[in-house]
């Protein structure tokens, strides 16, 4: 189907055609939901053996009392974990409770009320800005939301964010204090940030606000699918570029053990970890160590920790699978959508023809499947374009996510076609 190249008799025959089947699928009154990218409770059930792990034995390997106060830092075995996840040395790096997202909602506060490493606060500023590659992670833009933070559109590519637009913005405005940044498996785009682009960000820090700061939020560094890919060192880049003041780095076990009971860290330069602390310690005399030292002795090793996320990998790839045989069969040869083939992290990016991803969502959910709010990926909630759509393939069984995914094909179609009478 090419929209493009069809005469109005043609797109009225398919609209016919297209409605008839969807009234009839109408009628089987679905209920399924690709919305938020939940793992499934068959991954869930893979880290179960956290629940009586530690069999009364409360003491970490350096002796720590688990069970008692203390310990800003995490114990340090939770952070050696952190490290390897981050690939940083663990002296940087500090393991807090069970969501990162919490973590990143206080590193924005401490830049926002305190500043960074003596750096102005935020909220002195007159209009302090994030820059927001997109699509990106609606929850990393409500935090920016909720404290009056402006948030700046930078469009993705199919190796990162788009440079030019990023020097250009933050060379121009230096009230531009932030930039989000998923850099491996990008939320929801699938794409990994290359080295030119790795060291182009490293480099920020010479031309931006010196209170600048990057929030790396690598939620998906160890979450490959078949191949492994390598994201290169942001922290080694700005160590060479002397510039690693301006980088936060964030990650969790959210989508590695239970997504609610995971183990969370942050790794920054000396000097912006003591201005986390410094907020942290008005907060919290310290975080769970019991859950840290059940997570490190389910994972003694970093091995062990990949080989769990191969057990992760095999439950995911034939979902995955089963989504990109679904918009290849219906979309490969047409001028319907664009998508990029991710291989890791939790999402398939689809952007419909322009003006359509509303009409999609909405028909969609009159046939009884819940698909993320058009519009979700973007700042504000605005897709400039009415486009993007974020499939999540990992939380509904296989057969689910096949019923749910030929409805969303016939309604992108059906969406298309309206679309283009309508213009
Ligand atoms: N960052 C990104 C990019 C995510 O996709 C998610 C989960 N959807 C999170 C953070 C949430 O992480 P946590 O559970 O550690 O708060």
């Amino acid at each position: 189907m090419r929209i493009d190249s069809a005469t109005r008799d043609q797109l009225q025959a398919w609209e016919k055609e297209l409605s008839a089947q969807y009234q009839r699928i109408c009628q089987h009154e679905l209920n399924l939901d690709i919305t938020r990218g939940k793992p499934s409770a068959d991954q869930l059930t893979l880290s179960d053996k956290l629940d009586g792990i530690l069999g009364g034995e409360y003491r970490a390997g350096d002796g720590t009392d688990t069970r008692n106060y203390g310990g800003l830092d995490g114990l340090t075995c939770a952070r050696e974990m952190g490290a390897d996840i981050l690939q940083v040395p663990t002296a940087e790096v500090i393991a807090g409770g069970n969501s990162s997202l919490t973590l990143m909602y206080h590193a924005v506060l401490t830049g926002y009320l305190f500043g960074f490493a003596g750096n102005t606060p935020w909220r002195e500023m007159k209009e302090p800005k994030f820059l927001c590659p997109v699509p990106g992670y609606d929850r990393h833009f409500a935090i920016c939301e909720q404290l009056g933070i402006g948030l700046v559109n930078v469009p993705m590519t199919a190796t990162g964010p788009d440079m030019d637009a990023v020097e250009q913005l933050v060379k121009e405005d230096q009230e531009i204090i932030g930039m989000w940044c998923v850099p491996k498996f990008s939320n929801p785009t699938g794409v990994t940030y290359d080295e030119v682009t790795v060291e182009r960000l490293s480099l920020l820090g010479k031309i931006a606000n010196p209170g600048f700061r990057i929030f790396w939020d690598n939620a998906y560094a160890i979450h490959d699918l078949e191949q492994q890919v390598n994201l290169p060192n942001l922290r080694t880049a700005t160590i060479e570029n002397d510039t690693v003041d301006c980088v936060l780095q964030f990650a969790s076990t959210s989508k590695v053990t239970h997504a609610g009971a995971g183990v969370a860290f942050v790794s920054a330069s000396p000097a912006n970890l003591a201005s986390l602390k410094q907020q942290m310690q008005a907060m919290t005399i310290g975080p769970d160590k019991v859950n840290q030292l059940r997570h490190s002795r389910l994972f003694p090793e970093f091995s062990m920790l990949k080989d769990h996320m191969k057990q992760h990998a095999k439950i995911l790839q034939p979902k995955f699978a089963l989504v990109l045989k679904h918009l290849g069969d219906a979309f490969g040869d047409s001028d319907l959508g664009e998508w990029e083939e991710p291989k890791g992290g939790y999402f398939v990016s689809f952007d419909t023809r322009p003006g359509c991803a509303r009409a999609v969502v909405k028909l969609a959910a009159d046939a009884g499947v819940k698909l993320t709010p058009a519009g979700a990926t973007f700042p504000y909630g605005k897709d400039p374009e009415d486009r993007n759509i974020r499939i999540a393939p990992s939380f509904p069984p296989m057969e689910e996510l096949d019923t749910a995914m030929s409805v969303f094909v016939l309604c992108v179609k059906l969406a298309s076609v309206r679309n283009a009478l309508e213009s």
